[in-house]
């Protein structure tokens, strides 16, 4: 692969160039990929690559593809309950018992973790609430949440509502990072000023990494420890971030995190959420939490005893036994961020979305900014492009040929080339519809 800074061309030729080097190229086939036929209708509905031309698909950050193992596996599971009943809890292939732990090692690698760290459960919003209950205990002094300003909705309900919980209101407990006036990105410098200067009544620093609408990923580094200095807990929601960002979030040292696993891994509409609890916190069993079996202890669960005792770890947030195709789903999925690794994917989406920088700015002045960070360090693959002119006619363009990609009000394009199965042909066919309306 490619690797060191590249000189980049603007053209077909060189995309392909930059695809035939490629070495995670391979990966593109473990997907089905919808084409403009199936998307118009034209194609049955069914479990195969669909014929036609592939789209040019860049929207998984909000829905990754269908990994072709996934109908296997969850076959699997579908037969052995067939065949096995409710003993498929023991004598499946993959038994339903403990099925989650098949998931744990391959989440810790993707998310940078100790295996005790992390457990897939619940959704994400649920694993949020989950995690306020244990990291957000206000009291009269220290009550308040830091998030960013216009942080994704189901956060700001989620905040809201804990601080309502709590007996706060919420527009004195829930405060907010804005971005200087006339910038668009938060900087490092202003979120520390925030946590030295009201850390003292700050409970909880809650940050989205990455930033769902700009693309900007934290220096959680020197955030997390600011933060700790001031007495705060600090939690992340990875829904952006998990399977995208090269993630280390033992070393990273932050209390919390969670994320869903439908966007950047691939697992499927409304599938399972991950958590990850510090491995500060394992034996911690004096934070207050909400309690369900799934995180009793493993070898007196079925003695069906009053008192709970959670396991050590972040399984110990477990409520209920887990939903086993959709872990199934997920499973069929981390194996292949267990194959290509998830540095070399990022090194391989640093030089998509460099391409894609570097095309979409060789367009006249004026007509386009890129609100995304340009320094990698600070993004991962989704570029948020704001359009000074008719992006809803662009959008249907794109539509037209073949080209997913995902508006937000008031003039927004978030486009997002994922290492795993976009190419660099991709990122091309994306520009140059830019560049043709840029010209006009
Ligand atoms: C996608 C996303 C969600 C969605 O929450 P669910 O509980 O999975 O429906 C929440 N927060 C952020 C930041 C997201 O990007």
């Amino acid at each position: 692969m490619i690797t060191s800074a590249v000189m980049f061309e603007n053209s077909e030729a060189f995309a392909r160039e930059l695809d035939s080097k490629d070495e995670l190229s391979s990966l593109r086939e473990e997907f089905f990929i919808p084409t403009r036929e199936s998307m118009a209708g034209k194609t049955k509905p069914a479990i195969a690559q669909p014929e036609g031309e592939k789209c040019v698909y860049l929207a998984g950050n909000s829905l990754g593809l269908q990994p072709r193992n996934v109908h296997k596996y969850i076959s699997e599971e579908l037969e052995d309950w067939a065949s096995f009943g409710v003993e498929g809890h023991f004598h499946g292939r993959h038994p339903w018992l403990p099925y989650h732990e098949f998931l744990t090692e391959m989440s810790a690698r993707v998310v940078g973790a100790k295996p005790v760290e992390v457990v897939v459960m619940n959704t994400l919003t649920t694993n949020l609430h989950l995690m306020m209950v244990s990291f957000y205990r206000p009291d009269k002094e220290r009550f308040k949440i830091l998030v960013e300003q216009g942080a994704f909705p189901s956060d700001q309900y989620a905040v809201a509502s804990q601080a309502n919980f709590h007996g706060f209101n919420p527009k004195d407990a829930v405060i907010e990072l804005k971005p200087r006036d006339g910038e668009d990105l938060l900087r490092t410098e202003d979120i520390l000023d925030v946590i030295e200067r009201e850390g003292d009544t700050i409970a909880l620093v809650l940050l989205g990494n990455v930033n769902y609408l700009t693309g900007q990923a934290f220096e959680v580094v020197p955030i997390a420890e600011k933060a700790h200095e001031k007495g705060c807990y600090i939690g992340l929601n990875l829904a952006h971030g998990a399977g995208n960002l090269h993630l280390q979030l033992h070393d990273w040292n932050v209390d919390f995190a969670v994320w869903c696993s439908y966007k950047y891994l691939n697992s499927g509409p409304g599938s399972l959420a991950g958590c990850f609890v510090h491995e500060r916190h394992k034996d911690n069993f004096d934070l207050p939490r909400f309690a369900g079996w799934w995180g009793h202890n493993k070898e007196t669960r079925f003695r069906m005893g009053p008192e709970f005792e959670p396991l050590p770890g972040a399984e110990g947030w477990q409520l209920s036994n887990p939903p086993i195709f959709q872990l199934a789903a997920l499973r069929a999925s981390l194996e292949l961020f267990d194959k290509a690794g998830m540095k070399q994917l990022r090194a391989k989406g640093d030089l998509l979305t460099g391409y894609l920088e570097f095309l979409v700015k060789d367009t006249p002045a004026g007509y386009l900014s890129i609100i995304t960070p340009a320094d990698p360090a600070q993004r991962g693959s989704q570029l948020s492009i704001r359009f000074s002119s008719n992006p809803k006619e662009m959008l249907k363009a794109f539509k037209d040929e073949g080209v997913i990609c995902d508006f937000r009000e008031p003039d927004i394009i978030r486009a997002t080339p994922v290492p795993m199965y976009n190419t660099f042909l991709d990122v091309y066919r994306f520009a140059s519809i830019i560049r043709r309306f840029a010209s006009k």
